[in-house]
């Protein structure tokens, strides 16, 4: 149904891993573009002075700066975030993926195409989770660094389907103790980009790990607190295997690891089945993924004489607005631990575990 630990040996990761191994192109420092992607028009009358214009451009906009700033690009709003803590001062980060946007699904813009061939480093999640971007990422990493965060974690680490063993559960965010892993394959990526900056990514990294770990206390603490009987976390899709894993839930999704196919009849049956039998009172929402599987769950269950409600709206695989506490990993995991926590009859505070939450009541996701 849900998951069952990676085999080794029925893994395939072999592209992505080709992916994130493959060098840089490299150009004088500063220059961050081969003279093929300069911006000007390349009419035929200037045919001959353009290359050298391109690059005297390029030189221009590296030595107006200062300290040479990394022009990095990353696709989920979780990688970008781990980016710019670790980056912090020496990177500029562009995310391509906003709010509730589904990355399951998500196809290229014009714009991405050139934010990302211009830029020193283009980060993603990879473990197939970025599926239409793949292509791309895969032909963009024979000329820039290319990298494959959630491919840090180890493969002894990672969850399956038990349906289809060799393809792992890209969404390794969800576990502090595995996007760790992360956060270093970060680190490590930015110092190989940019080895003056060592001594500040290596401290950046440190006081964020801390930070995770800090959080992974709390959310051990507060999901704790929830009745035994009460430890299942039914959600939209197949999300939550790796906090699950890490927190003692038993996690079903309406639909998989992916958001690609719609979900049958049968398995909103046999989820109604599990909902009345196991008298379970609340479902979450997800903040990138359609609510219309998640109602068809409450109207089946409300069918048979059993109420469910919406335990809140969970960030699975895009985070909070932008800016705000929520729209930062940090504060998407605990807006989701400490909302799980409530809703499930567990103990934890309003505001979560810096007091930084903006949440609602559990249940007032609910309409009517
Ligand atoms: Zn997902």
């Amino acid at each position: 149904m849900v998951s069952a630990a990676l085999k080794a040996q029925g893994y395939r990761g072999d592209r992505q891993a080709a992916i994130s191994k493959v060098p840089p192109a490299r150009y004088p420092k500063g220059i961050s573009s081969p003279p093929e992607e300069c911006p000007l028009p390349s009419p035929r009358l200037l045919s001959i002075p353009i290359a050298a214009l391109c690059a005297l451009l390029s030189w221009g906009q590296a030595v107006a700066g200062e300290v040479p700033t990394l022009r990095l690009v990353a696709t989920t709003g979780m990688v970008a975030d781990i980016v710019r803590e670790v980056g912090d001062e020496r990177v500029e980060v562009q995310g391509l993926m906003g709010p509730g946007v589904d990355p399951h699904l998500y196809r290229q813009t014009r714009s991405d195409v050139v934010a990302m061939s211009r830029a020193d480093a283009v980060f993603w999640n990879g473990l197939s989770l970025e599926v239409q971007l793949a292509e791309l990422l895969e032909r963009l990493a024979r000329r820039r660094p290319v990298f494959a965060v959630a491919e840090g974690v180890p493969r002894e680490a990672l969850l399956a389907d038990e349906q289809y063993p060799d393809q792992p559960d890209p969404h390794v965010w969800m576990d502090p103790g595995r996007w760790r892993h992360a956060v270093i394959a970060v680190r490590d990526a930015l110092i190989e980009l940019d080895p003056d900056g060592t001594d500040d990514y290596e401290a950046s990294a440190e006081a964020y790990l801390e930070e995770l770990e800090e959080l992974d206390a709390y959310a051990r603490e507060v999901l704790a607190s929830i009745p035994e009987t009460s430890r299942v976390l039914v959600t939209a899709h197949d999300a939550f295997g790796y906090f699950g894993d890490a927190y003692g839930l038993e996690v079903m999704g309406i639909q998989g690891f992916s958001t690609e196919s719609e979900a049958g009849l049968s398995r909103i049956e046999t989820l109604v089945d599990l909902l009345v039998e196991r008298e379970i009172g609340a479902i979450f929402v997800e903040t990138s993924v359609s609510e219309r599987s998640i109602r068809a769950l409450i109207e089946g269950a409300a069918a048979v004489g059993h109420e469910v409600r919406i335990g809140g709206e969970l960030f699975s695989d895009a985070m909070g607005p932008e800016g705000s506490y929520e729209g930062s990993w940090l504060g998407m995991l605990d807006h989701n631990v400490t909302t799980i926590a409530r809703a499930l009859d567990g103990d934890a505070p309003q505001a979560g575990w810096q007091a930084r939450l903006a949440l609602a009541d559990p249940g007032s996701a609910e309409e009517e």
